[in-house]
């Protein structure tokens, strides 16, 4: 509950019932001691819980009666330095309050770009250390001013004990450079927004790293903003000031405004309605939209009534600059302009992704505003050892457990960029450091070759911590249990993970699967048919030799004969395909892979998409938007379950001769698009319901990177709840990669772990 305000808010609950005593920090939390007459205690302790400042999170409470001499008055004593156990919290957009400061032209904060208070401001990304404390921070070096201190000093003063305070005279200064050097100008922050309204493309020192912003109005802006960043299709993000702009390109619902306006102000993907932005987001539907989180981003938007473009600060994939000299160099040929100031930033943070489905809402990406919040798990994992859990090597993130709590890493990017990795590494560190950790555990994937394996072996070598591997999609299925609560004991859940590609427990990939379990054990149920994948990684980039390989494991050697009077039929004439095909037949290259994933891939290049994707999940998430017009009005194709080893798994020849024959007769794309996914969502119900009628389960968990498909994820969980299943979604976590780690610390610890 660090430097959210509590302390203070404690003190003036006191004086006001006139209770003694004192509240400090130590490392596990805050301690409160308290003298006064019986009711009045009780009164003191109800409006405690009742009437906490709105970042404080009371997760655990404990009393014990004291003995002593009564003291005078009520104090607010200095941080011990005790055992680290304590929150560290996550960065919080600028308050209402703080921001009246910063448009009040008599306050001696106005357009200061740095206020902030005990309820809002940054926090992980300047953090070095706890307890969470100015010396501890990137603010260290800037000495308050005499103002500043009494603010500090003064219990009755909302910037009471507030770290990063600062105003003009004493904190952060802005400027603004280009190429040559400094650009002198009166105001940085508008002369910026003059140049982004002009065309300009400007690289912005955000909470936790550079930006790179443009006019998103602007098509000719943003085309040469992803020429410069080496940026295909990708979605861009964008920001906007207010909810009105927000209005003019987008459909926005209360509990997408809740999202907007949350204390985390993450990016939400919202259906794009109205007037069309070009070039954001090629072949989607949705757009990404985020309101300023810092006063640095309302001053810059204040005076623009339309949205910028603001994205990392990085080319390609690498990860966005954070330091002043590596954005001077690594965006030399990006940005026109740079604002720069000389707060450091400590820890690397994206912007967070999250959505809001009728399902519920879901975490696409969690990093700015959300890590490193921890998740509450069951009770018996009060008593696991300390385990530092690796992640994966897309969207890696790592996890913490300790106490019964799980705290996931911010989302750090993919490990195969060298700096990414780095940076993961360092993260690593850091982590373990600032919570003083020695993890008891290190869980790893099962797949030897990842990079974040490779480095938690490395890790536990180092520490002397045990080692223990766990399958990819056991671990999905992990994680969602875990943040959903379900205890260490409960081993009849069913676990429908939808996925790329993992390494399987038989030696081939895996990436379709239904698992009946828990944490300690999982019986694989049901899988896809498993289809090769002919070039290995390249079929992750080519959609369509997923179509060739699938239809050949359809169809056999004749699978040509299908598409006849198709336009594929013209399209698969060619060499290339023909080479797919040998080496699908003759098993060159070409690994075994029940992959969710590229079936989505398949039908994507079925229903035309051509050539490679431009990032991960591209085709698919293509495929999705193309079907949102008619997923409500689309049945699904047919399809057949058959049984192997006691296994389900599904056959899709019939529903490719469906698909196929749609083609022919020239049904709309995204009909077809719509058909694949009722056809999906048909086939894992039925076999999900029957594993769980034959096994007495009543707890189906959807994980797995294909589940951040709506379609997908609302499709399984109204059909299962209709069935009366309890469905487990994920809502703390992603289901993609990026939940990985907190399955694996749960699994990890979970086998010496009692029932409930
Ligand atoms: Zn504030
Ligand atoms: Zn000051
Ligand atoms: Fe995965």
């Amino acid at each position: 509950m660090h430097g959210v305000g509590f302390r203070p808010f404690v003190w003036r609950l006191a004086r006001a019932l006139a209770v003694t005593g004192s509240v400090r920090n130590d490392g596990s939390g805050v301690i409160v001691e308290a003298w006064g007459p019986n009711p009045v205690l009780d009164d003191f302790l109800g409006r405690l819980k009742s009437e906490a400042p709105p970042l404080a999170r009371i997760d655990a409470e404990a009393w014990t009666e004291i003995e002593g001499p009564i003291p005078e008055g009520f104090s607010i004593l200095p941080s011990d330095q005790g055992p680290i156990l304590a929150e560290v919290a996550p960065d919080v957009a600028t308050c209402s309050e703080c921001l009246a400061d910063v448009l009040n032209p008599r306050d001696r904060r106005y357009r200061y770009a740095f206020t902030n208070c005990t309820n809002c401001g940054p926090r992980l990304s300047i953090i070095r250390g706890i307890p969470y404390d100015r010396p501890l921070t990137s603010m260290a070096g800037f000495a308050m001013c005499a103002a500043c201190q009494a603010d500090y000093d003064d219990p009755d003063n909302r910037r009471f004990h507030a770290q990063p305070i600062a105003c003009p005279t004493c904190g952060p200064k802005l400027w603004l450079e280009n190429r040559q050097g400094l650009v002198p100008c009166d105001d940085p922050i508008t002369e910026v927004a003059r140049r982004l309204k002009a065309g300009e493309i400007a690289a912005i020192k955000g909470i936790g790293g550079f930006q790179l912003a443009c006019d998103a109005t602007s098509p000719e802006a943003v085309a040469e903003l992803r020429r410069r960043k080496l940026r295909g299709a990708k979605p861009l993000a964008l920001m906007a000031r207010d909810l009105a702009v927000i209005r003019r390109y987008c459909a926005v619902s209360d509990q997408e405004v809740d999202a907007l306006c949350s204390p985390a102000a993450p990016i939400v993907i919202l259906e794009a309605r109205g007037d069309t932005l070009e070039g954001v987001a090629p072949g989607l539907v949705r757009l990404g939209v985020m309101l300023p989180n810092t006063p640095l981003h309302h001053l810059l938007l204040a005076g623009m009534d339309r949205p910028i473009v603001l994205t990392s600060g990085n080319v390609s994939s690498a990860p966005q600059a954070t330091g002043n000299d590596a954005a001077r160099t690594k965006l030399a040929a990006v940005a026109d302009g740079w604002l720069m100031h000389d707060r450091e930033i400590v820890t690397r943070l994206d912007d967070s992704v999250v959505r809001i489905d009728p399902a519920g809402p879901s975490i696409l990406r969690r990093a700015r505003g959300l890590a490193p919040d921890s998740i509450a798990l069951a009770t018996a994992f009060a008593r696991a050892p300390t385990v530092l859990a690796m992640g994966g090597d897309l969207k890696a993130a790592f996890c913490l457990l300790r106490d019964g709590h799980a705290t996931p890493s911010p989302h750090v990017g993919d490990l195969d960029d060298a700096d990414v990795f780095a940076d993961y590494r360092r993260q690593v560190s850091r982590f373990l450091r600032l919570y003083g950790l020695a993890p008891a555990v290190v869980a790893i994937d099962l797949h030897s070759d990842y990079l974040s394996a490779r480095w938690g072996r490395v890790v536990a070598s180092e520490t002397g911590a045990r080692l223990v591997s766990v399958q990819h999609h056991h671990a999905h299925f992990a994680a969602c249990l875990a943040e959903n609560g379900v205890p260490p004991g409960d081993d009849r859940c069913v676990g429908i993970i939808l996925d790329g590609a993992g390494a399987g427990l038989d030696g081939t990939i895996w990436g379709g699967e239904i698992l009946l379990g828990g944490y300690r054990d999982v019986v694989r149920r049901s899988h896809f048919p498993a289809v090769p994948l002919p070039g290995g990684d390249r079929a992750a980039r080519e959609p369509w030799r997923n179509t060739v390989a699938h239809l050949a494991a359809a169809f056999g050697p004749e699978w040509r004969k299908q598409l006849h009077s198709t336009e594929l039929a013209a399209r698969f004439a060619d060499a290339p395909v023909r080479l797919i095909e040998d080496m699908i037949a003759k098993r060159v290259n070409s690994p075994l892979s029940s992959s969710a994933g590229r079936l989505f891939d398949a039908a994507a290049a079925a229903v035309g998409f051509r050539g490679s994707v431009l990032y991960e999940g591209q085709a698919a998430m293509e495929l999705e938007a193309l079907a949102d017009p008619y997923m409500a009005d689309a049945g699904p194709y047919p399809f057949e379950i058959s049984r192997f080893d006691g296994r389900y798994v599904p056959l899709w020849a019939a529903m490719w001769r469906a698909l196929l024959s749609d083609l022919r007769s020239s049904a709309e794309p995204g009909l077809i698009a719509a058909r694949f996914h009722r056809t999906i969502v048909a086939s894992v119900a039925e076999m999900a319901l029957r594993i769980a009628e034959e096994a007495s389960a009543r707890r189906v968990a959807l994980s797995g990177g294909v589940m951040q498909n709506r379609h997908v994820r609302e499709g399984l969980a109204k059909t299962l709840r209709r069935h009366g299943l309890e469905v487990l979604l994920h809502k703390a976590v992603p289901s993609n990669d990026g939940g990985l780690s907190l399955g694996q610390a749960a699994v990890a610890v979970s086998g010496n772990l009692g029932g409930r």
